[in-house]
């Protein structure tokens, strides 16, 4: 197989504690040496790849994406689109596939995709079909413990951990009885729980019981085993991070001590002003995670599904391009360093699917997934679906990656043009 020389780039590998410039070189699909290889004899007939100004970064991880393609409907995208067509090596599809339809995901999306896919298994029975768009599949009777720890145990390869809600929606609705059937998935299979938090569903019409948006992490937090994840910590909607009083949740510092895990989950409901209060209280996220999906992004729809989604209202126009580096951009813009966003997408993303021994670094001798991006300064303009407008004075953009040594051009229609300010 092909020899290839990533040449003098701004290497970061957190796990290594690297960073500075260096050579990478790749043999056989797998890292052969960092360092100061060029006109070494190990690097002899290697392709050459200029990485003057750029990043060589670890293949980056998105630990939110929704790549169910087609059997979710509207909502899955295609793995390769926002995989290794925009810069990303391994993603992390939450809650699309169930214990019903892990065979087809594994057949049909996993094994075919150029990118690594891994899955968190959906608690419920039907997955994240549309986006769980229809409330009442998600109701208690429609999660099966046994059924979700069986299927999770006998696919450990790509399952990595278990999707569920915290949701004002379902709160209303269910109470907290469906949580609780995840966190006993959870436990049954040792794997990290990831909750959303912050309106997904309605509330509904009639029948429903009242439900104080700042009482649910409150609930769910007692549930949790150190390792879960706390997700969309930044979202605009009530019932996560910030309370209705537009302070952090008075919980959120404890719960980080016990050992939960902060995911942004950054999608189109990521707002500026929250992302400020949470950072500005202390609470650093620990991973990133793009979660694009069919409804916040441009992408054709599949004939007949929905024309938009609850967890969508407001969306406007002109900001649904985006990918997991323009996540990173935006928590840069927020004041975040890249040396801190570096690792929420690498090593500390590896940590979190129990496979810090196989990705994350660029150690000699792992599987060379590589990702490269452009670093330029400057001044753009960031804007969230709420309006709120924040300039950033540091811009990457993803270049290529290499998967497993395989060269992939970040190409994705769905990559954000940036606007200079
Ligand atoms: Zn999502």
């Amino acid at each position: 197989m092909q020899t290839t020389l990533l040449k003098g780039g701004r290497v970061i590998d957190p796990a290594n504690g690297i960073d500075g410039i260096r050579d990478v070189l790749v043999k056989d699909g797998r890292i052969a040496a960092v360092g100061e290889v060029a006109g070494t004899p190990a690097a002899e007939g290697a392709e050459i790849i200029d990485c003057s100004g750029r990043l060589v970064l670890p293949g980056l991880i998105d630990t939110h994406s929704h790549v169910y393609q087609y059997v979710t409907g509207r909502f899955g995208l295609n793995p390769d689109m926002c995989g290794v067509h925009s810069g990303v090596t391994t993603l992390v599809d939450q809650g699309g596939a169930s214990c019903m339809t892990l065979p087809g995901f594994r057949h049909y999306v996993a094994e075919p995709a150029e990118s690594r896919v891994l899955a968190f298994l959906s608690a419920y029975l039907v997955g994240g079909l549309e986006g769980h768009f229809y409330p009442e599949l998600y109701r208690p009777e429609c999660a099966d413990v046994d059924a979700t720890v069986k299927s999770a145990r006998a696919n450990r390869d790509i399952v990595k951990g278990i999707k569920a809600h915290a949701e004002l929606g379902g709160f209303a609705r269910w109470g907290v009885d469906v949580m609780k059937k995840a966190a006993r998935i959870g436990e049954l299979t040792e794997l990290p729980v990831y909750i959303h938090f912050g309106q997904l569903w309605p509330t509904p019409e009639t029948g429903g019981r009242p439900v104080d948006p700042d009482s649910i992490l409150t609930q769910v937090v007692d549930l949790l085993k150190p390792g879960d994840v706390l997700a969309h910590p930044f979202s605009r909607h009530p019932g996560g991070f910030v309370e209705q009083s537009g302070e952090l949740h008075r919980l959120v510092k404890e719960a980080v001590a016990k050992g939960l895990k902060v995911d942004v989950g950054h999608g189109s409901h990521f707002s500026y002003k929250m992302a400020a209060k949470v950072l500005e209280a202390g609470v650093v996220p620990d991973t990133l995670g793009s979660d694009m999906h069919g409804y916040n992004t441009s992408v054709p729809a599949p004939a007949g599904t929905p024309d938009e989604h609850p967890d969508e209202e407001h969306l406007f126009a002109g900001t649904s391009r985006f990918s997991l580096v323009s996540a990173m951009v935006s928590l840069m813009a927020l004041g975040l360093k890249l040396e801190q966003v570096v690792p929420m997408a690498t090593s500390n993303a590896a940590r979190l699917l129990g496979m810090s021994d196989q990705l994350g670094t660029l150690g000699v001798g792992r599987e060379a997934d590589i990702s490269v991006l452009s670093d330029e300064t400057g001044r753009w303009l960031l804007r969230d679906n709420e309006g709120t407008e924040v300039i950033a004075e540091r811009m990457l953009q993803p270049l290529f990656c290499l998967r497993a040594g395989k060269r992939f051009d970040a190409t994705a229609p769905i990559l954000p043009v940036p606007k200079v300010a």
